[in-house]
C-alpha cells in the first residue's frame, strides 16, 4: 500500500531505503513469519528452517547491520534511516525484526568502544557476514530479575540487598563468569555471541554492572531449550548458563564505573526502537482492517460505507502517525546526543507498542470472526503486538522509571 509519510525532507534515496526495505518485508518476511508461526520452537531453529533462509536473505542484504557505521562495513545509516528501515521491516514480522536486530547487538555495543580486539573479532567480522552464521543476542534479564535490571537510576537499582544471577569476578587478565540469563533471551538459544549484561561489583547492586560482547563458544557456557510462547513465535528465546565461564578482559566493554550512564543510552535507543517497530505492526493492522472493510459486504453494504467503520479506521490511523511521531524524534534525538532524554524513548515505546495492541484488536474486530482465526493476517499481528508491551521492559515499569526521570531531569537545562 502506498503511504503517507508526513516528513517532507525525506531524501530520494530515503524513499528508496523505504521501498527496497518494504519488498524484502512483504516478498520474504511475511510468508516466512507466517509458516513459523504455526512450527514448533524446536521447529524454527531447525537447520532447513525458513528461519534460516529468511536470515541468510537478511544478511545478504545487509540488514543485520542496520546500527552499525559504514566505517565498519555496516550499512551506516542516520538514525532517521534507521527508523525508516526497522518500521517496514516490523510491518513485514516484528520478531524476525527483532531476531536480526538483537543479532547485531554484541557488535552494537563493540561499536561504542572502538578498541582493536571489538574491531577486529566482532565488529568487521559481523558485518562482513553473509550466512547468518554469526548470530547476536542479548543478555541482560534474569530468571529472577526481569523489570529489576531495566530500570537504571531507580533507587532499587542500586540497592546492594538485590543480587543477581549472573556474575563477573576478575582473576588476572580474566573475568569468570557464573550464573544464567533468562529464558527471554532473544536469539539465546541459536546466537554464537552474545553482549551479556552482568553484575562486577555486588556493593553497587544491579548499577554495579558489566557489559561483555563475547563469544559463547567458551568452555562453560549451556544454552536452555528454545522457549513456547503467544506472540512472536519466529523469534528464538532460551537460557544461557555459565558455568565457571572465563572470558578474556578484552571483551569487556564497560565496568561499574560507566555501567549505569551505558545501559541508560542502550535503553534509550532499544525503548525507541521499540516504538518504531510497534509503528510498524500498527499500520500492518490497519492496513489489512482497511482493505478487508473495502470488500466485506454486510446489510447490503461495505463495511467502508458504515460511518462507526470509517471513525475506528480514522483512530487507528491516528495511533500509527502519532506512535511514528514519537518514535522516530525520540530516536534521533537520543542519537544525537550523549546524555539521552531516556523517558521520551519511554514515552515512544508505550505509545508505539499500545498503539500496535490497540490497533491490532480493533482490525480483529472489524474482521469480526474472520479475524479471529489463524486464515488472516491480524490474528497474528495481535498475538505479536501482546508481547510487545512487556518486551524490553514492561509497559508499567517503563512508565514508573520515565517517571522518576522527569522528577530528577525536570525542567532540563540542556
Ligand atoms: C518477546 C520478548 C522478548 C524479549 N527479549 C529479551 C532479550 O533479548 N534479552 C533479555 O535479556 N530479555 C528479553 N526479554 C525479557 C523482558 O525484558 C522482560 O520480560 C521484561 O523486562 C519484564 O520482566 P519479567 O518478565 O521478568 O516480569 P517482572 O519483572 O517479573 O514483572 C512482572 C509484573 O510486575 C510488574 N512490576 C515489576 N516490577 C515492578 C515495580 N517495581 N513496580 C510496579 N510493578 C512492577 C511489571 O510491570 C509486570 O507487570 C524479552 C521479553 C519478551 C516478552
Amino acid at each position: 500500500m502506498n503511504f503517507l509519510d508526513l516528513d517532507i525532507n525525506l531524501s530520494k534515496e530515503e524513499k528508496m531505503l523505504k521501498q527496497n526495505a518494504n519488498e524484502f518485508a512483504r516478498k520474504v518476511m511475511r510468508p516466512i513469519a507466517k509458516e513459523l508461526d504455526e512450527m514448533t520452537p524446536e521447529q524454527v531453529i531447525a537447520r532447513d528452517s525458513p528461519f534460516w533462509t529468511f536470515m541468510k536473505k537478511g544478511y545478504e542484504l545487509g540488514y543485520h547491520s542496520v546500527l552499525i557505521p559504514d566505517s565498519y562495513g555496516g550499512m551506516g545509516l542516520t538514525p532517521l534511516q534507521q527508523a525508516i528501515v526497522y518500521e517496514e521491516l516490523a510491518w513485514g514480522s516484528v520478531g524476525l525484526t527483532i531476531a536480526l536486530g538483537v543479532a547485531s547487538f554484541p557488535a552494537y555495543g563493540a561499536s561504542m568502544v572502538p578498541e582493536d580486539t571489538m574491531i577486529e573479532e566482532i565488529l568487521v567480522p559481523f558485518c562482513e557476514n553473509r550466512d547468518a552464521s554469526f548470530v547476536g543476542c542479548w543478555g541482560i534479564t534474569e530468571p529472577d530479575h526481569g523489570s529489576d535490571t531495566l530500570m537504571p537510576h531507580h533507587p532499587s537499582f542500586s540497592n546492594p540487598e538485590i543480587p543477581s544471577q549472573c556474575t563477573a569476578t576478575l582473576d588476572g587478565d580474566s573475568y569468570i563468569i557464573n550464573g544464567q540469563k533468562s529464558a527471554w533471551v532473544s536469539c539465546g538459544t541459536i546466537a554464537t555471541h552474545c553482549a551479556l549484561f552482568c553484575q562486577v561489583d555486588k556493593s553497587m547492586g544491579h548499577a554495579g554492572g558489566g557489559i561483555f560482547a563475547m563469544p559463547l563458544n567458551l568452555p562453560g557456557v549451556k544454552k536452555g531449550a528454545p522457549l513456547n510462547k503467544i506472540g512472536q513465535r519466529d523469534l528464538n528465546q532460551g537460557e544461557i548458563f555459565f558455568d565457571n565461564v572465563r572470558v578474556p578482559a578484552k571483551y569487556l566493554i564497560v565496568g561499574p564505573e560507566g555501567y549505569e550512564t551505558l545501559l541508560e543510552i542502550v535503553l534509550s535507543a532499544t525503548t525507541a526502537l521499540m516504538g518504531v517497530f510497534g509503528t510498524g505492526v500498527a499500520r500492518a493492522a490497519f492496513e489489512e482492517a482497511l482493505s478487508y472493510a473495502k470488500t466485506r459486504v454486510q446489510g447490503g453494504k461495505a463495511l467502508i460505507e458504515y460511518p462507526t467503520v470509517q471513525t475506528k479506521l480514522f483512530h487507528m490511523l491516528r495511533k500509527v502517525e502519532t506512535s511514528r511521531a514519537i518514535s522516530r524524534a525520540a530516536y534521533i534525538y537520543n542519537q544525537n546526543t550523549t546524555t539521552p532524554a531516556e523517558e521520551y524513548s519511554i514515552m515512544a515505546k508505550i505509545h508505539g507498542t499500545q498503539a500496535a495492541f490497540d490497533v491490532a484488536s480493533e482490525a480483529i474486530q472489524i474482521f469480526g470472526g474472520n479475524g479471529l482465526t489463524k486464515e488472516y493476517l491480524v490474528e497474528k499481528l495481535f498475538r505479536d503486538a501482546r508481547a510487545m508491551l512487556i518486551e524490553d521492559g514492561s509497559n508499567d515499569t517503563l512508565a514508573i522509571a520515565g517517571g522518576h526521570k522527569i522528577i530528577e531531569t525536570y525542567p532540563r537545562k540542556d
